[in-house]
């Protein structure tokens, strides 16, 4: 088939070189001319793993290309996604879709012959019917369908999850829309992978509760990590001792800093404002939303706690930025408040991130980017992980002790053991452990580390 994706983002720009890889043939469209220069040149715009090497092999084989002119290729298009962005909308944080609309409106005028127009953007529930109202007052003889198909793709394994999805979701008014994107994800039956076929609004709003729910499950071990911490538990342990239960799972539960990155902080919250503006509130997702913003406030005292009460005059080394692993997301990432709140306290902050110290350096100031782990812990006083990158998770800690000058390692993903951090000569701080009764400053005062 022949698919066209508006937007080459993170999702448009992986969705488009699996749907190539799958054999469609596949153009990817965007406003941005330097990507698509870059992405001609074979220079991808995004940290993705694999995702070089799919695009490589699939523009080489002509199926996959590049453009910045939409009216090149939607007039032969059998699918139109559109994959562009759906950020918080400033003020009310209902969803944006100035970029939606303002794409629904350039392709409606390019339209020849049948055309599905996907929504792959995550948009709330009745954006379908604005799209197809859109479409129908610019080229009021078109003969298309309006689909959503939401996408459920994670950063930094996204090739995977595009190619072995739990599920894919497509809600549709028409069967012959049905039948087209069937027909797309055919290559997956092989899987067995289910195809939920919903109405429109049943799918833009099945995006909305996958995402809301992830963040809850998150938002609830990390608070029973904070219980953990007051009445002597392990939050590990509590994670293992429920997540083995079938009905509730392993995943998502992990305590942390607070979850980040391009989707749950906005998904959320736009669910929650659909939920008011239908009547229906959506409670359980109010309290993620503020638990969540309280907890990445908190994670900077969490920080100077450790640091024995106060970091001022102290360099930090902050491990990890972005906002989860193999990505260079920055998007709301945890470190965008910890840093700042950091410096604010008086600290100095050194960072080293593997793949996102370029998109860091966009919003972050007055940070010491280093090239490894160990020389951005040379002449700090504390170290913080703050994303669990796996470089991140097999530190030497007797080398990374010995550039400390003040011995503290503080763990906001709890890659490490207190008995690796001790026998490292390291004062340990991660999250939902018991809180070490002696206090860092008395455990360190022995340390003698240049
Ligand atoms: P992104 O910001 O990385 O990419 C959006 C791209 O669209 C940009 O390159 C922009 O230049 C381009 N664009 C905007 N308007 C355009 C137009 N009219 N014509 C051509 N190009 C245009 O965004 P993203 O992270 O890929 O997210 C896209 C959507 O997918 C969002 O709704 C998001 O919520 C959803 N989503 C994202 C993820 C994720 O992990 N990033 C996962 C699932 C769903």
């Amino acid at each position: 088939m022949r698919v066209v994706m508006i937007g080459t983002g993170y999702v448009g720009l992986v969705s488009g070189a699996c749907f190539a890889d799958f054999g469609h043939a596949v153009t990817c469209v965007d406003k941005d001319a330097a990507k698509i220069d870059a992405l001609r040149r074979g220079v991808m715009p995004i940290y993705e793993p694999g995702l070089e090497g799919l695009v490589a092999k699939n523009t080489k084989a002509d199926r996959l290309s590049f453009t910045t002119e939409p009216a090149e290729v939607i007039g032969d298009a059998d699918v139109v996604f559109l994959a562009v962005g759906t950020p918080s909308r400033r003020g009310d944080g209902h969803a944006d879709l100035t970029y939606v609309y303002a794409a629904s409106e350039e392709v409606a005028k390019l339209l020849s012959g049948y055309t599905v127009i996907v929504t792959k953007s995550t948009v709330p529930v009745g954006t379908g019917d604005e799209v197809e109202a859109i479409v129908r007052r610019v080229a009021p003889g078109a003969d298309f369908d309006v689909a959503s198909n939401p996408e459920f793709l994670r950063e930094g394994a996204a090739i995977a999850d595009f190619k072995r999805p739990d599920r894919v979701v497509v809600g549709t008014e028409s069967e012959r829309a049905t039948e087209a994107l069937r027909e797309l994800y055919r290559p997956l039956y092989l899987n067995e992978t289910p195809l939920i076929a919903t109405s429109r609004r049943t799918a833009e709003l099945t995006k909305y509760a996958a995402n809301a729910f992830l963040a809850a499950k998150i938002t609830f071990i990390n608070e029973v990590a904070d219980l953990c911490e007051k009445v002597g538990a392990d939050v590990q342990e509590v994670a293992r001792g429920i997540g083995l239960d079938n009905r509730i799972g392993p995943k998502f539960l992990n305590a942390g800093p607070g979850y980040g990155g391009s989707c749950f902080p906005k998904d959320t919250l736009a669910l929650s404002r659909t939920a008011q503006q239908y009547g229906a509130p959506v409670t359980i997702v109010d309290a993620v939303i503020l638990a969540n913003e309280r907890r990445k406030a908190r994670m900077a005292d969490v920080v100077v706690e450790a640091a024995g009460g106060k970091v001022s005059g102290k360099t930090i080394a902050v491990l990890g930025l972005t906002f989860k692993p193999n990505t260079d997301d920055m998007r709301d990432a945890p470190s965008l408040d910890i840093v700042p709140a950091l410096q604010k306290a008086g600290a100095t902050i050194r960072a080293y991130d593997p793949a996102g110290q370029q998109e860091a350096q966009k919003h972050l100031s007055d940070v010491a980017y280093s090239d490894s782990p160990y020389a951005c812990a040379e002449g700090a006083d504390i170290a913080v992980i703050v994303t669990e990158w796996d470089e991140l998770r097999a530190l030497d800690l007797d080398r990374l002790a010995g550039l400390l000058a003040d011995r503290v390692l503080v763990d906001l993903r709890n890659i490490y053991t207190d008995e690796d951090a001790s026998a490292a000569g390291l004062a340990y701080r991660a999250l939902g452990k018991p809180v070490r009764q002696e206090p860092v400053v008395r455990l360190v005062a022995g340390n003698t580390a240049s």
